[in-house]
């Protein structure tokens, strides 16, 4: 089996859910308060490890409480913590999350020990991550280190998949270099200058951004599903399974790992954009990110339970 290695951001989730949110000057009495493993990074390395992928992590934390509650959370899960640096005199990076009683959510994230994820960290920790058969990416650690990685890894001919999550502009040899991109519509509508609302609006954008030499763009919708669009293999649509929401957080994250892994155990993309949106959907009826992740078991499971979605 192959070796998945995310590079990306560690972040302590810390969820107040109530009724509805404060406006400006206004204090509510919440229902309840919740400390959860997050950060793009790790939940998308948990969830490959759920889904059955070796694979390791490559990141920062703090010195502070929070740096072995994270790494607990990914030892448990089965995730390689070795490439994970504990740095003094930084906080472990932050996610403070409003959770509002109808599954929106509202997010401040602090980035913390993630922001000295550097380009000579991980340059450092190069000779492990070249044994990796797929390299996962997100946004949120410094952008010139995921330009380097991606660069590096191509050359290595490794291939990348990156879910440009927060977005930010890409340049265009970067993303050339990119065999999988993985983005909400939100990001592909910036990326692709273009209005992304629906699966033909997104079946649109993900050819677009096809046309700028990533091999493959999918594109998730919510509970609108996900669109994929390769240049070899032409679209395939993924409705969502029919699910109620309970904490949308972490979705995305379930959808990226859950593809990675069974991708690389060999599925084909339409097998594991399946995999992934049940995935995903088994996430969002549970509170918070690791911990809503579910695992190949359970999402066997809820697949057998849904044979015609
Ligand atoms: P992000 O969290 O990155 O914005 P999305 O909201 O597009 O990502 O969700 C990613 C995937 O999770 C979707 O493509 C879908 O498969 C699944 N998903 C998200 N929301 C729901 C929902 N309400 N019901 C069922 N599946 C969902």
């Amino acid at each position: 089996m192959g070796l998945i290695s995310v590079i990306g951001s560690l972040n302590m989730d810390l969820v107040v859910r109530a009724t509805k949110m404060p406006r400006a000057g206004e204090t509510l009495a919440g229902s309840d308060f919740h400390l959860i493993p997050g950060g793009k990074g790790a939940n998308q390395a948990v969830a490959a490890a759920r889904a059955g992928a070796t694979t390791a992590m490559v990141g920062c934390l703090g010195a502070d409480a929070f740096a072995p509650v994270l790494l607990e959370s990914l030892t448990a899960a089965g995730v390689d913590t070795r490439c994970v640096a504990r740095l003094a005199g930084i906080s472990t990076g932050t996610a403070t999350i409003l959770l509002e009683e109808s599954g929106e959510n509202r997010i401040i994230i602090v980035a913390g020990a993630n922001g000295q994820v550097s380009e000579e960290r991980v340059a450092a920790q190069w000779e492990h991550i070249a044994q990796s058969d797929l390299i996962l990416l997100q946004h949120e650690i410094p952008l010139p280190t995921v330009h380097t990685v991606i660069a590096r890894a191509h050359s290595a001919g490794i291939p990348v998949m990156l879910n440009p999550a927060p977005i930010y502009p890409i340049p265009a040899q970067i993303l050339a270099q990119v065999d999988t991109l993985i983005l909400n519509e939100i990001e592909a509508s910036f990326l692709t200058d273009s209005p992304v609302s629906d699966p033909h609006s997104a079946g649109n954008a993900a050819a677009k951004l096809a046309g700028l030499g990533v091999q493959t763009a999918i594109i998730t919708l919510g509970s609108q599903g996900a669109l994929l669009f390769s240049a070899a293999g032409g679209e395939i649509y993924q409705p969502a399974f029919q699910v109620t929401a309970v904490d949308t957080t972490a979705a995305g994250d379930t959808f990226v790992g859950g593809y990675a892994a069974s991708l690389l155990a060999g599925a084909s993309p339409a097998e594991a954009l399946r995999y992934a949106s049940s995935a995903a959907a088994l996430a969002v009826t549970r509170l918070g990110a690791q911990t809503s992740i579910p695992t190949r078991v359970e999402v066997e499971a809820f697949l057998a339970a849904h044979p015609s979605n």
